[in-house]
């Protein structure tokens, strides 16, 4: 078969003919076809996230098909078509066994980390319960949305809470921002307020579910938030931009008692002002959460969801290219918007 490999850091990768794998016991053979090309690829391929072992299979973001089951697997059958949770974690510390699998210091992540062979190939092989099944109203290069986007934004909503009836705000509405705003929508939010910094951004949004929009580079976003909510406030806010200003707005916009989830994420420092920290924020009693990637329980919920319809992945636009094209499709994932995913097709 053929994959896409990298042999050192920062040089093109290599289209590489190799073995298929054979699945183990508890694991599953999947015939590629479609997997993400993301940013923490290039990360890997620009060494800031270094391996040690070399040539390595990238892609995380995969959907496919099931060539063949190991020893053990029952719970899927040759051409069942189904995407991946490339988190593989312990199963057996404190956190796992709380379902916090995120948190995993031992976990690691399929295509990224040393060894963990990933997508970019005609076929791979991983542990059975890292495999879900794809919803029949999910095509395959949809299916490539749940794992890049859609469950960090899905898991931020279930840990800080939505709860039906709720007024959100999302700071930030770029891909992540928009699956935020649609899961909250599916547990029940009745109004979802954009803020972003241009209104063909806050546009953008509607689809998704976001009711109202506010363009922060014209108006202060906190003030227009109070405004439209007679003083009171949102209950949940999201930052999903990891600013100084969306981290502030997100906390400041609450109402008394409310939730900030913090989903955005900086290399750079961040110091964080409040004028009125008393009144502003220490009186009001809020909750806040940072957010890290997602939990293996939620990916069924996320399923059930798609199934509904509740969750439309349609929305998203994909670019695809071949495998022999990886190269291509990488510096592609360098140019194109947030929105855009750029999809591999072995
Ligand atoms: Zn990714
Ligand atoms: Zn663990």
């Amino acid at each position: 078969m053929k994959a896409a490999r990298l042999h050192a850091v920062e040089t093109p990768l290599s289209i590489d003919e190799v073995p298929i794998p054979q699945p183990g016991p508890g694991e599953v053979l999947l015939q590629v076809k479609a997997c993400g090309v993301c940013t923490s690829d290039r990360y890997v391929i620009k060494g800031r996230r270094p391996l040690k072992i070399y040539p390595h299979t990238l892609g995380h973001e995969v959907t496919g098909v099931v060539a063949s089951v190991g020893d053990d697997v029952a719970e899927f059958r040759p051409g069942d078509r189904v995407f991946i949770n490339p988190m593989v974690s312990c199963g057996r510390c404190e956190w796992c066994l709380d379902g916090q699998d995120n948190l995993c210091a031992q976990g690691r992540l399929i295509g990224l980390d040393d060894g963990m062979v990933g997508g970019y190939a005609e076929y791979m092989s991983l542990p059975a319960k890292n495999v879900h099944r794809l919803p029949d109203n999910v095509t395959f290069e949809q299916g490539v949305i749940i794992t890049s986007i859609l469950a960090t934004g899905f898991h931020a909503v279930r840990k800080i809470g939505v709860d039906a009836g709720d007024t959100v705000a999302v700071f930030g509405v770029g891909a992540i921002g928009c699956c935020v705003v649609q899961s909250a929508k599916a547990h029940g939010a009745t109004r979802v307020i954009a803020v972003d910094l241009s209104d063909s951004k806050l546009e953008r949004a509607r689809p998704y579910g976001a009711d109202e929009g506010i363009n922060a580079s014209l108006v202060d976003p906190v003030a227009e938030i109070m405004a439209r909510t007679s003083g009171r406030g949102v209950d949940v806010a999201f930052d999903v931009a990891g600013e100084k200003a969306t981290i502030e707005g997100a906390i400041g916009s609450l109402r008394r008692g409310g939730r900030a989830a913090l989903v955005g994420c900086t290399f750079t420092p961040v110091h964080l002002d409040f004028e009125d920290y008393f009144r502003g924020v220490a009186c009001k009693e809020v909750t806040m959460s940072t957010i890290f990637a997602y939990q293996a329980r939620e990916f069924p919920l996320m399923v059930e969801l798609l199934r509904a319809g509740k969750i439309d992945l349609s929305l998203y636009s994909a670019i695809t290219f071949p495998l022999a094209e990886v190269n291509a499709a990488l510096e592609a994932s360098e140019r194109e918007t947030e929105a855009v995913r750029i999809i591999l097709t072995p």
